[in-house]
């Protein structure tokens, strides 16, 4: 990618080729397109509705911790990582937009997990088992304690830990920095039908106005709708839903709250409070095997608001200002796909229930692939930590990984692949989330 990206500058504009493309402007997308630009690459971003993905949805916990689960310890190991990463990210970001600190609401103040009843507190127990075998550092606390940290807690919940490893961000405000620093680029509001291919390497993409593009690198970023383009992208959608709140400082939490209410989940993420003493909530949220259609269920928002109170009551105070529905990019198991799928093509999605938390670490490879990180001392965005991290990642989230289980699989098909060549990875897989 590094050579690709520095030996071929033409105006994208005027010729439509261009160093790198990005296919979707969500928050991976906008994130490597911010990359390439800094390693000097003329880059093109498509996407009709830069933003409108999941990235609209997102809650913007970085939750590696409570995140954590079973069996899934190297993707908890990626998610501390990429958690480390952040604070270097966001001063970046906000430094490079031209904003001041803090803009982006990083919060580092930590998690209230809660236990509504005793299945509950049975449920988080064996939790906070797991985070002590990986050192995660959750404690449980008596409902007293959380209530001294959180007023609010409801006077019928059961149990409850704190989780200092867990904060937020919020990815509105990531993602309007990112379209900032990516002003630069070239933006075409149109959607990408096909890649183009020739040798066995991608060579450029076709929008849906007809024009084609050619590109020496093509980032596939387009979120779930990444597997319409490329077949070893085996993205799905995974909607999802929350609500925007909005509460008196004194009526709401400070810090995020998240728990189970008789076995099912739901989280209320605190923005920072604003002068006139209120802040925004968001409440979440709701995950299905379904297709993106946009569209929010009146159960939903009932099942949601129903558990948030069961846990916070004072939010029966608060004022409701809207509910969101997107698709999450599911993967087959889970973890992201991240890295180089043939000649020319470089996958940046799959990121799933943690796509915030992982931009910094999408970013890092990014970086790595772009040859943009020269090495750096200890504590720098080219520090070992960070480079043995980004290795550690590109491994676990190589694209090719589908590829290999699939030469096991007799059955498979490539029912989107608009690949010529046989050697690309071909898997349909889904529901495993
Ligand atoms: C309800 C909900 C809550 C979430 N909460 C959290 C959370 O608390 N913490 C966390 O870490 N993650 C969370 N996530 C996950 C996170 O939002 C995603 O992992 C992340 O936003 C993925 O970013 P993306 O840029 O890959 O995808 P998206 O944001 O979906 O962006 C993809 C972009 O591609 C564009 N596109 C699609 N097809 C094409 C095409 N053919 N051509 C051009 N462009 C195209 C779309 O218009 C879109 O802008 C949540 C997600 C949801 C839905």
């Amino acid at each position: 990618m590094s050579s690709r990206a520095s030996s071929h500058v033409v105006s994208c504009a005027s010729s439509h080729a261009c160093d790198v493309l990005v296919v979707g402007g969500g928050i991976i997308g906008l994130t490597a397109a911010w990359r390439a630009l800094e390693a000097g690459a003329n880059v093109v971003v498509l996407d009709p509705a830069p933003g409108d993905g999941a990235t609209h949805a997102a809650a913007g916990m970085l939750a590696p911790v409570m995140e954590a689960g079973f069996g899934e310890e190297a993707q908890t190991r990626l998610g501390t990582a990429s958690l480390a990463l952040w604070p270097e990210f966001a001063d970046a970001l906000e430094r490079a937009a031209g904003l001041p600190a803090g803009a982006v609401g990083l919060e580092t103040a930590g998690t209230l997990a809660l236990a509504y009843d005793g299945d509950d507190l049975v449920a988080l127990r064996r939790i906070l088992a797991l985070h002590r075998d990986l050192g995660l550092g959750s404690v449980e606390i008596t409902p007293a304690e959380a209530r001294r940290r959180e007023p609010g807690v409801g006077p019928r919940v059961a149990g409850a830990a704190w989780v200092p490893g867990d904060h937020q961000v919020d990815p509105r405000a990531v993602h309007a920095a990112l379209a900032v620093v990516t002003a630069r680029a070239t933006h075409v509001p149109r959607a990408a039908v096909s890649l183009t291919w020739a040798d066995g390497a991608v060579v450029g993409v076709l929008d849906d106005a007809g024009t084609a593009y050619s590109a020496g690198t093509v980032v596939l970023a387009a979120g779930h709708a990444s597997a319409a383009l490329f077949a070893g992208a085996p993205t799905r959608p995974v909607p999802g839903t929350t609500l925007r709140l909005d509460a008196a400082a004194d009526r709401s939490p400070a810090v995020v709250v998240r728990g189970t209410v008789q076995g099912r989940p739901v989280y209320v993420v605190p923005r920072r409070v604003r002068p006139d003493g209120r802040r925004e909530l968001v409440v979440g949220a709701t995950s299905d095997e379904r297709d993106d259609n946009h569209l929010t269920r009146a159960g939903d928002v009932f099942a949601l608001l129903r558990d948030a109170r069961a846990l916070l009551p004072e939010l029966d105070d608060a004022v409701l200002l809207g509910a969101i529905t997107r698709a999450r990019p599911g993967s087959p198991d889970n973890a992201p796909l991240l890295g180089r799928a043939a000649d020319g093509l470089y996958l940046a999605t799959g990121h799933h229930r943690n796509g915030i938390l992982l931009t910094p670490l999408t970013a890092a490879a990014v970086d790595e692939a772009l040859g943009a990180a020269p090495p750096g001392p200890p504590g720098s965005p080219g520090g070992p930590e960070v480079r043995a991290a980004v290795e550690a990642a590109t491994r676990y989230a190589d694209p090719l990984r589908f590829a290999v289980a699939d030469r096991a699989a007799p059955h498979s098909t490539t029912p989107h692949s608009t690949t010529p060549h046989s050697t690309t990875p071909r898997t349909e897989r889904g529901g495993t989330a």
